[in-house]
């Protein structure tokens, strides 16, 4: 890798680490490990063979020749990080951290997971790299997430039910710190976002700029009007913006879940939306809160999507207007799947979806020698769950009444 990273405790006002005593000691080692790693040839020959052989890296970048005719304007990109192995981005940064790990002599690894994508990536890295993985997950999220869950646990891994506060990722969250403050001596924590105290961001960030490097490679000779990703916790979209955040082009455009629409709890808009500066789990950065500062529960169609901060480089990048913000209503969402699985043969992630419907909004309003890349963070088969009950409900339905009843009939 050519590239020097650049490292950041803060990201203008945002970032920064803000943990209990206890944490300051593993997020040192981590971090002193961490820049170690990033300049040992030895350690980045490694991340890239498991990243070509694991992964499956590069992964293609499709020209969406259909989808750009119809829409009639500039010509449609698709970075397919949906065929990574696991499905999605979020494997880029599982790989890394565990191969991390295993330098700095860990012996186990936490992780937490909201949706369980991030879980089901860190439990097939431990699988892959033979360590003993324990994944803190809300109760709530256990119970309309099992998919994952059987995931995670067909890898390996046990699955922790938290039952405290809301049940829910956040809680999660507090967990596997717990966790950890007690347990660093032999225990990596495999954070899953963009997020958190300070080394997490950037290490995060370089190992999903693996995303962007290759998008530099695939892309030239295009003239790129702009890229677009969706924003969760911010891990694909900013490994995605990463090698052109210091030039003034492309545009760099993020799409937030606009959920329902407006309205607290309808969405998880935070840059776009009422989001505040705060300091939540470790960082500072924009949250939704509510009147008392506590952490405001949000929606999206998307498992992904609906969380209630953003990374603290994004935070800072929004503010600074290097990236734009976005959003995509969960009806426009459901459209822009339809939209790439009939005209394209690509099914995209519900997250993925919110950057590719702004993608058909913005195509049209550019001229056709111009070039858009979508991020496709992940492919929509982890979705069938959500999405056949809202795109052909009642021949689910009836399939999954189906099911219950012969697994039924079969016990008696
Ligand atoms: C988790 C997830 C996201 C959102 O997380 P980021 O950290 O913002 O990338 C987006 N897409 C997919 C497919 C995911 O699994």
């Amino acid at each position: 890798m050519p590239v020097k990273p650049v490292y950041n405790d803060f990201f203008g006002p945002f970032g920064g680490r803000y943990v209990a005593e206890v944490l300051r000691a593993p997020l040192d080692e981590l971090e002193a490990a961490f820049k170690s790693a990033m300049a040992d040839p030895a350690f980045l020959d490694e991340l890239a063979l498991v990243q070509k052989e694991y992964i499956g890296r590069p992964t293609p970048m499709l020209h969406a020749r259909n989808a750009s005719k119809i829409l009639g304007g500039a010509q449609i990109y698709v970075k397919l990080e949906g065929l990574a192995n696991t499905g999605a981005h979020k494997i880029n940064n599982a790989v890394g951290q565990i191969l991390l790990a295993r330098r700095m002599g860990k012996k186990r690894i936490i992780a937490e997971t909201g949706a369980g994508q991030h879980g089901v990536a860190t439990a097939a890295v431990c699988a892959k790299f033979g360590f003993p993985c324990t994944v803190y997950m809300g109760e709530v999220d256990i119970a309309r997430q099992r998919p994952n869950v059987y995931l995670m646990e067909l890898y390996g891994a046990q699955v922790v039910s938290v039952k405290s506060g809301s049940r829910t990722l956040k809680d999660a969250v507090n967990e596997a710190l717990r966790d950890w403050a007690g347990s660093f001596a032999d225990t990596h924590y495999l954070l899953g976002s963009a997020l958190g105290p300070s080394p997490f961001p950037d290490m995060v960030r370089e190992f999903q700029a693996v995303i962007g490097r290759e998008v530099v490679e695939q892309t030239r000779g295009l003239d790129v009007a702009a890229m677009i990703a969706c924003v969760g916790g911010g891990s694909n979209s900013i490994g995605f913006f990463e090698p052109f955040i210091d030039a003034k082009t492309p545009r760099l455009i993020g799409v937030e879940a606009g959920g329902r629409g407006p309205g607290l709890g309808e969405n998880a808009v935070r840059m776009g939306g009422d989001a505040r500066p705060g300091v939540v789990q470790g960082y500072k950065s924009y949250f939704l809160l509510d009147d008392d500062g506590q952490v405001q529960d949000t929606h999206s169609v998307s498992a992904g999507l609906d969380y209630a901060g953003i990374g603290p480089q994004l935070a800072y990048l929004g503010q600074t207007g290097r990236v734009e913000f976005a959003s995509a209503l969960d009806t426009e969402v459901i459209d822009a799947v339809k939209f790439f699985a009939r005209n394209e043969g690509v099914v995209f992630a519900l997250e993925s979806a919110h950057a590719g419907a702004v993608a058909i909004k913005l195509a049209p309003t550019l001229p056709k020698d111009k070039a858009l890349v979508i991020n496709m963070s992940g492919r929509g088969d982890k979705d069938i769950f959500i999405s056949a009950k809202i795109i052909t409900p009642e021949p689910w339905i009836g399939f999954l009444r189906r099911e219950v009843e012969t697994y039924d009939a079969g016990k008696k």
